[in-house]
């Protein structure tokens, strides 16, 4: 046989396990009823376990050693497949299947604390696990290896080719430039004011229902769903979900949870068929992927033009908003406000937040910081970017989860999301002139086209830096997203 050809039917074996892993999943956040808990932590337990050790192992090893000796006469495809798995396989071959398995164990553990630890918002009780996590991570930093910074060992996971130095140069400026801007723009006239709930969860439903129809989602290939908290799950080609979550006091979380999860859905319904079951068939990056959730959300989601069409179908289905017209409710939902949480912060601060998190964790994984230190340094860059305290550790350092689940090097990509949105959305406007009156008009068909044609239909076929290259004519850049908050913000108080 063909060595690619044995290569991809042995990727194959992998990727499926790790769908059927993912419906199963997709299942206990879903449907299935709370005692099917510890059977189902262990079914999807096994079946991920199954695809580990097909990835570690030698026959992997040997079938890629076949594809790399004969790669010269290959496709860009085939180059592609054997680089990503040569890098998966290498990386977690780096790890000791003990010392694995002891990190696997201390998160969860340290999981389990910080949950407790929030409730009550005790930074001193998960200090002690924290610090473990921290330990281990850096230990895996040195085995999986890196050429500038242990730092980038760990954003490769996320990010392939992303580095720390790169991600200071693009921090910097927007640091300088958001920080004043913050400032500026609470001095501002506060947005108007929101009709009065409650706004019934079951039209809230139909609303985001509406809101992916729009936008192009394929309810022949997926599904709309309630979970505790939204997520997107690609189970396959024609099989890609959407949860969302609803709240009766504000509607808009919940429909901008579902602009949001439908860009990430829209991504990989977009991937085409001759990727399947490759591993090529997902986004290039988790960067990249949250790009197009956040193009989504922000870039369309928050635009006037957005608003020219959408706020008929709002008025239908919360008649609350009759009384608003389509600037109004603009202006609503672009209101900017410091606040001291990640999740529920604006367009404009949440990048400040994510600026934090790197900079803390680069401490940590350096070795300048001790996790005792952590709450008062926290608090102290709260102050300075976003002039707000915390009022207790469990809506500052205790906040996220992804600490205490050993994601070191996560965060920034929320961060590259942001700005490759910004990025792709200015190219957009360039390649198609009549872009926004379309948009006004609720035709997105020409938007999703530009992005099905730049981003989906490669999969992961290039890396982050390379594809943007190729659809925007430049790498990262953090121009492009300033620029689209000045003029934006500028015109909303004018
Ligand atoms: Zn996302
Ligand atoms: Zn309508």
């Amino acid at each position: 046989m063909n060595p690619i050809e044995g290569l991809k039917g042995y990727v194959r074996e992998i990727r499926e396990l790790e769908a059927a892993a993912a419906l199963a999943h997709w299942d206990q956040r879903t449907y299935m009823p709370p005692r099917g808990l510890e059977a189902r932590a262990q079914v999807v337990g096994r079946l991920k376990r199954l695809a580990f050790e097909r990835l570690v192992s030698p026959k992997l090893d040997q079938l890629l050693k076949e594809a790399e000796a004969g790669l010269d006469a290959g496709s860009e495809l085939d180059r592609a497949l054997v680089r990503h798995w040569r890098r998966e396989h290498d990386r977690k071959r780096a790890i000791p299947p003990d010392l694995y398995q002891k990190f696997v164990e201390t998160c969860s553990r340290a999981e389990a604390v910080w949950e407790q630890a929030k409730a009550k918002s005790d930074f001193a009780m998960f200090a002690p696990h924290l610090g473990e996590v921290v330990e281990l991570v850096r230990k895996l930093a040195e085995l999986l290896g890196y050429e500038e910074h242990p730092y980038d060992a760990l954003l490769e996971e996320y990010e392939p080719g992303m580095r720390a130095s790169r991600l200071k140069e693009v921090i910097e400026p927007l640091r300088a430039e958001l920080v004043p801007l913050v400032q500026r723009l609470e001095e501002g006239s506060p947005p108007p004011a929101r009709p009065a709930g409650p706004f019934p969860v079951p039209a809230q439903r139909a609303l985001a229902r509406k809101a992916l129809e729009l936008i192009g989602y394929d309810f022949s290939a997926g599904r709309l769903d309630d979970s505790v908290h939204p997520f997107t799950v690609g189970l396959g080609p024609g099989d890609v979900r959407v949860t969302n979550r609803y709240s009766e006091d504000d509607p808009f979380p919940g429909l901008f949870a579902a602009l949001h999860e439908g860009g990430h859905a829209l991504y990989d319904q977009g991937v085409p068929r001759e990727l399947a079951w490759t591993g090529l068939d997902s986004g290039a990056s988790f960067g990249v992927h949250e790009s197009q959730s956040r193009l989504w959300e922000n870039q369309i989601g928050r635009s006037l033009p957005f608003w020219q069409f959408f706020h008929h179908c709002l008025v239908e289905h919360l008649p609350a908003f009759r009384g608003t017209g389509p600037e109004e409710v603009w202006r609503m939902v672009c209101e900017v406000r410091p606040s001291p949480v990640r999740v529920e912060a604006d367009e404009v601060t949440y990048n400040l937040h994510i600026a934090l998190r790197f900079e803390l964790e680069l401490a940590l994984i350096e070795g300048r910081l001790s996790v005792e230190r952590l709450p008062e340094r926290w608090n102290q860059a709260m102050e300075s970017y976003l002039g707000i305290i915390p009022p207790d550790d469990a809506r500052g350092v205790l906040q996220d989860v992804h600490w205490s689940g050993g994601m070191f090097g996560y965060f920034p990509s929320y961060m590259l999301g942001n700005l490759y949105a910004a990025q792709l959305m200015a190219a957009a406007e360039h390649a198609i002139p009549d872009l926004w009156d379309k948009v006004a008009s609720g035709d997105m068909r020409p938007l999703l086209a530009w992005l099905r044609e730049e981003v989906h239909a490669h999969g992961r076929i290039y890396p982050p830096e390379e594809l943007m290259k190729r659809a925007t004519g430049e790498g990262l850049t953090p121009r492009p997203f300033l620029d689209y908050l000045k003029r934006k913000y500028d015109w909303l108080f004018r």
